[in-house]
């Protein structure tokens, strides 16, 4: 249980990788929480596409206490080295701005949306997470999602949920729908 008495600050890594939906919605929700807190919270995404979601919409109106930023577009070719070339840069320049902004103390929690997807996609070096987990500040909260986390980032993290993907309209032919997928 939550010792609710103790408002003592330890700040988490966080974790939510698995095959199955929720990740980036598990994150959004502690992320609410914690703006909901009078905390000042920064979401970036990597790997998403630029067309509007509602979780955008949302954020807007949160005011400046919640910021988001994307990194990168949504789609990879994994076949055309030339694409690969521009996705690996796009997500090396956002993380690079990712840790600037975590370095800075100005956010309560950062949360690193598809990052562990980046990684174990050869996008970014897991190394380089690794470092900006050891050099975080101690209060901050860091949560990190998406599929295949490597296991050297599972060992690191205070918290690790593995979403187990039990069914998915998807498999029965529905499309992403609005409201449930963006
Ligand atoms: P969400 O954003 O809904 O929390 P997620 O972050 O867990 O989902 P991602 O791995 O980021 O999922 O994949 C993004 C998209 O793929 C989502 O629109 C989601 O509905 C879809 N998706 C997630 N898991 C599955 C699955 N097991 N089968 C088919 N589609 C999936
Ligand atoms: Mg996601």
């Amino acid at each position: 249980m939550v010792e609710i008495l103790d408002k003592k600050s330890t700040g988490l890594v966080l974790v939510f990788t698995g095959e199955g939906k929720g990740k980036t919605t598990a994150a959004l929700g502690t992320a609410v929480r914690a703006w909901g807190q009078g905390m000042k919270v920064l979401m970036m995404q990597f790997i998403k596409g630029s067309w509007p979601t509602g979780e955008q919409n949302a954020i807007k109106k949160l005011g400046s206490g919640f910021e988001l930023r994307r990194v990168g577009d949504g789609f990879i070719n994994f076949n055309d080295a030339e694409e690969m070339e521009k996705q690996k840069k796009m997500a090396r320049e956002g993380l690079k701005i990712a840790r600037l902004a975590i370095t800075s103390g100005r956010y309560q929690m950062v949360v690193l949306d598809e990052i562990n997807y980046a990684m174990s996609y050869g996008l970014i070096d897991k190394e380089e997470v690794l470092d900006i987990i050891d050099t975080k500040p101690p209060e901050m909260h860091l949560i990190l999602t998406g599929r295949s986390a490597p296991e050297e980032i599972l060992e690191k993290a205070d918290m690790v949920t593995r979403m187990d993907n039990v069914k998915h309209h998807y498999s029965k032919g529905i499309p992403a729908q609005r409201g449930i997928e963006y």
